[in-house]
């Protein structure tokens, strides 16, 4: 509408000022034609004839010929009303010579009044008043034309009126035609101003405006997007934190409850093995949840510009242990095979960002087990472009999976994109994995490659350089593997501290719960406070070895209570060790909260073992003591008798390892299972026998499911195998199957007990014959 308004306007003023000048230009055309018609008079006169007519020619031949040539002249132009002639009798003084006017013609000698345009003609220039004179008859123009003699000189002057009236009529007219052109023009303009208005200017304006809006929309989304990011971070991770705390207490109370247990109290234990189960379950849900949330995180922190690469010292084989680990206990979840190939002479000692190599190598492990339903899954790893102590890490991980199709291996760094949703619609994730792996690997100066074929498998390919630190290559990285492999145990607290006294502030008190039941066995004296006013409070006197302080309080956040404990004149606790809680894990965070003063930071969820560390660096040496627990303890003679145990557990068709993954590697929490598995044989044996022979399918199918879960467990995988085929069987009534295989899965059982039973040297021979023996069929 402005546009319309700004045109119709401009268009007024120019129309306006173009008519101003059109009028004047008009008035000069009539005056033009008003000389025309008077030097067309002059020019029918003689002027040696004019000049010399007296008074006392009036009626002679000469003067009516004259007169009769102007009269001529009167009668055929229209417009004129009087023509006269003139001459100047004396200087500035003009008199008539003749008039032509049929009612009261002037007489010779008659004065003229004086105007300039009558002196100019005087002076041989025609010219035509600028004002109308004014008599009896009427208004009147005159103009005036001189008349020259043979000599050249002005000899009279021929002057012809035009009435006013005539003037002014004309100008009118053709003024108004002129307006009328013009307000055509106008309108013209005008409408095509509005049609372009109308087609362009509008459509312009307004995706110009709807663009401005947007912009401001999607930066207020932007900024809502990273608020609402920020909250979650928070909201999200506290809430999993104490998932995940109280979850791990379970599993422990549910562990040292089965130490306890009686053997023979069956039910209890069968109960505490379910609740094992199912906080497991929590824990793996807990721990997705928690990767979701991380990936949603640091995508936000690409897409924001702060994420960073932050280069230190590591050690290649810990991430490579790491990674084999995790991914080992994956693959044989899904009956993958997981190889790794490593090239031994890569350095150990290389710096660059371990932690984002670790995230962007996890994640194409975890796709490959993930996106892999058979198979196997390997991991390569090769050292390439070595030069002045740089090296190009080249890792390839091939799975022998669902593969992508062509089509699709572009889409696969685009962020939020999943592939084959029709099919994988129960595999969880973001979509977000490989684009931050991507992003990262930009600005690590990586990158990452795929080749794929559909149906069949995917290799990703994933070159990184880094810096060496020192040459000395990693080394036989699988035997440094299971060597950790034999150290690592589950949760067993390190030390303990019971005459330490700490204090933990949080203002949501499960975590309270948690923080102080993982250190429960430290026997360690914890106080609690549940905001910043009263840590304040209790630090004033009380002398704390630690104060554990979350960040992100009502009223008085970590980082003020810090200060105000610091800032305490005399206060127990100005030189007491202050780690911040946080579950803040924008990047940079860390250095943020030491800058503020605090000594350390522990993010949440809080790990067991990072809280342990924490503890023994900052707790008084002298206060702690350490824990030797047995498998630590374990002596270098027994390695051999270990190996012999293990194996073994192999010819009985175990395979030790696995079983020990299963139970995060503790060895006696391991061999209470094996134990479990033997003790109950008896028992199964009967029952699936019996079944067998009474062709009761429905309940053989029962027993096989158990012994398919039991065996499972204990790294038996063949005889597992066996049992699922034999249950599918079961379930479909399929005897043919069930017949051809019962007596080799019976088999494989009873080897399996067996070999259990003779690594047991407390269980005698008698109880071994009356666990298994008793219920062999006839014949063993
Ligand atoms: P997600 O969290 O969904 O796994 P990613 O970014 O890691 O996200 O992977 C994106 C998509 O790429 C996956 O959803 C899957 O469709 C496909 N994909 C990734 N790795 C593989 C693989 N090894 N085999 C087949 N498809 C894969």
């Amino acid at each position: 509408m402005m546009v319309e308004i700004i045109i119709l306007i401009s268009s007024i003023l120019f129309g306006t000022v173009s008519l101003y000048r059109a009028r004047s230009d008009i008035k000069k055309a009539i005056r033009q034609r008003m000389l025309d018609i008077a030097n067309c008079a002059s020019g029918s006169v003689n002027g040696d004839v004019l000049g010399s007519l007296e008074e006392e020619d009036v009626g002679n031949a000469t003067y009516e010929d004259l007169y009769n040539r102007l009269a001529v002249f009167r009668d055929n132009v229209g417009e004129l009303e009087y023509v006269y002639s003139i001459k100047e009798s004396s200087p500035g003084h003009f008199v008539f010579t003749m008039d032509l006017d049929p009612v009261t013609p002037a007489s010779y000698g008659d004065d003229v009044e004086y105007t300039e345009a009558l002196a100019s003609a005087g002076r041989g220039i025609a010219a035509v008043d600028e004002v109308p004179y004014e008599d009896q008859w009427g208004r009147f123009y005159s103009a005036y034309s001189p008349v020259f003699d043979s000599g050249h000189k002005v000899a009279g002057i021929i002057a012809v009126d035009f009435s006013a009236e005539w003037f002014e009529g004309q100008l009118s007219e053709q003024t108004r035609s002129t307006v009328i052109g013009y307000a055509v023009i106008l309108l013209l303009s005008l409408l095509v101003a509005a049609l372009l208005s109308l087609l362009i200017v509008r459509p312009f304006v307004r995706a110009q405006g709807e663009l401005l809006e947007e912009k401001v929309r999607a930066e207020s989304a932007n900024q809502a997007k990273s608020d609402f990011l920020a909250n979650m971070s928070h909201e999200i991770r506290t809430p999993i934190n104490a998932v995940l705390g109280m979850n791990e207490m379970i599993i422990r109370e549910d562990n040292k409850a089965k130490e306890d247990l009686e053997a023979e109290d069956g039910v209890l234990k069968e109960s505490l093995d379910n609740i094992a189960l199912y906080a497991g379950d929590v824990k793996s849900a807990g721990n997705n949840l928690l990767a979701i949330v991380n990936d949603i995180l640091d995508f936000s922190k690409i897409e924001a510009g702060r994420m960073d690469i932050v280069e230190a010292p590591y050690q290649l084989s810990s991430i490579i242990n790491d990674l084999n680990n995790m991914i080992l206990f994956k693959a044989q979840d899904k009956d993958l095979a997981f190889t790794v190939d490593i090239d031994q002479s890569i350095p150990d000692a290389l710096s660059g960002d371990e932690v984002r190599i670790r995230q962007i190598l996890t994640n194409i492990l975890n796709n490959a087990v993930k996106y892999t339903e058979q198979g196997s899954v390997r991991l390569t790893l090769k050292g390439e472009d070595r030069k002045e102590g740089n090296i190009v890490l080249s890792f390839s991980v091939k799975d022998t999976g669902i593969g992508i199709r062509p089509e699709d291996k572009e889409k696969l760094f685009t962020k939020f994109q999943r592939l084959e949703m029709e099919h994988n619609s129960t595999v969880e994730g973001t979509g977000l994995g490989l684009v931050i792996s991507k992003r990262l690997l930009d600005m690590m100066g990586g990158s990452i490659s795929l080749e794929s074929e559909y149906g069949k498998g995917s290799e990703f390919r994933v070159r990184i350089p880094q810096k060496i630190i020192n040459d000395t290559p990693m080394g036989d990285y699988q035997a440094r593997f299971e060597a950790n492999l034999k150290e690592s145990r589950p949760y067993r607290e390190s030390f303990r501290a019971p005459s330490a006294r700490i204090l933990i502030v949080d203002d949501t008190r499960i975590n309270l719960t948690v923080v102080v039941n993982l250190l429960k066995n430290t026997r360690i004296r914890v106080d609690t406070a549940t905001s910043g006013s009263d840590a304040v409070e209790m630090a004033k006197d009380t002398p704390y070895d630690l104060i554990l302080m979350d960040q992100r309080m009502p009223n008085m956040n970590g980082t003020e209570a810090l200060h105000k404990i610091l800032d305490t004149v005399d206060g127990a606790n100005v030189k007491t060790p202050m780690i911040c809680l946080t579950a803040d894990a924008v990047i940079g965070a860390k250095e943020r909260y030491i800058a503020e003063g605090f000594t350390d930071y522990l993010s949440k969820p809080i790990d067991s073992t990072s809280l342990e560390k924490m503890l023994i660096k900052y707790l008084p040496d002298e206060k702690i003591e350490r824990v030797r627990t047995v498998s630590n303890a374990a002596v270098p003679e027994e390695d051999s008798k270990e190996e012999e145990w293990k194996d073994s557990l192999r010819k009985a068709g175990i395979e030790p390892q696995t079983g020990l993954l299963y139970c995060q590697n503790d060895e006696d929490f391991y061999r209470s299972i094996l134990a479990e598995f033997a003790k109950g044989s008896g028992e199964k044996i009967l029952q699936l026998n019996g079944t067998y022979e009474e062709e009761d399918w429905h309940d053989y199918g029962i027993y096989v499911h158990s012994l398919k879960s039991s065996s499972k467990m204990i790294g038996a995988w063949e005889l597992s195998d066996l049992a699922a085929k034999l249950e599918t069987a079961a379930l479909n009534e399929d005897q043919v199957t069930i017949k051809k295989e019962h007596d080799l899965m019976m088999k494989m059982y009873q080897d399996a007990v067996s070999g259990i039973l003779t690594l047991m040297p407390d269980v005698s021979e008698e109880e071994k014959e009356e666990e298994i023996l008793e219920f062999m069929p006839e014949g063993e």
